[in-house]
């Protein structure tokens, strides 16, 4: 078995990513892995958005608000916690799900209200959380 390097502390993180261009790579590595494991809506003449398709309600069992930034930063040896204040630091708020990331929620939530019976997702097709496939580079372990 290859040693994994070790998991960063949540200072050693927040010291990290608090550098704008280790904060970036991270970043933008998470936004393309959210593409990946988030639903893609794709409507005529328009940028495909994302969701994660579970309405952001705590009764909901089935929403797992940040489990994808869960696994990315474990492969990353990133502090979970950490890595989200800085996010939302980084953006300017806070964050009930990482889906919010993906899409403009005041204009998704204007678009439900005006259509009413809105489609939260197909429980049955939601897809089993596996990290694969996804490379790391050397600029995004750092120093380590
Ligand atoms: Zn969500």
């Amino acid at each position: 078995m290859k040693k994994r390097k070790p998991i960063r502390s949540a200072d050693e993180t927040y010291l990290h990513l608090n550098k704008t261009e280790n904060f970036q790579t991270f970043f933008r590595g998470f936004i393309e892995f959210l593409k990946k494991k988030l639903k893609s809506i794709e409507e005529d003449g328009s940028e495909p958005y994302y969701i994660c398709g579970e309405t952001h309600q705590k009764f909901n069992r089935n929403w797992k608000p940040f489990r994808h930034l869960w696994n990315y930063t474990s492969k990353k040896r990133l502090d979970f916690y950490a890595a989200r204040d800085l996010i939302e630091e980084k953006i300017g708020r806070e964050l009930l799900c990482e889906c919010q990331l993906m899409h403009d929620e005041e204009a998704l939530r204007r678009k439900q209200l005006e259509a009413f019976g809105v489609d939260f997702g197909e429980p049955g097709k939601r897809e089993i959380d596996i990290v694969s496939g996804f490379e790391m580079t050397k600029s995004d372990i750092g120093i380590f």
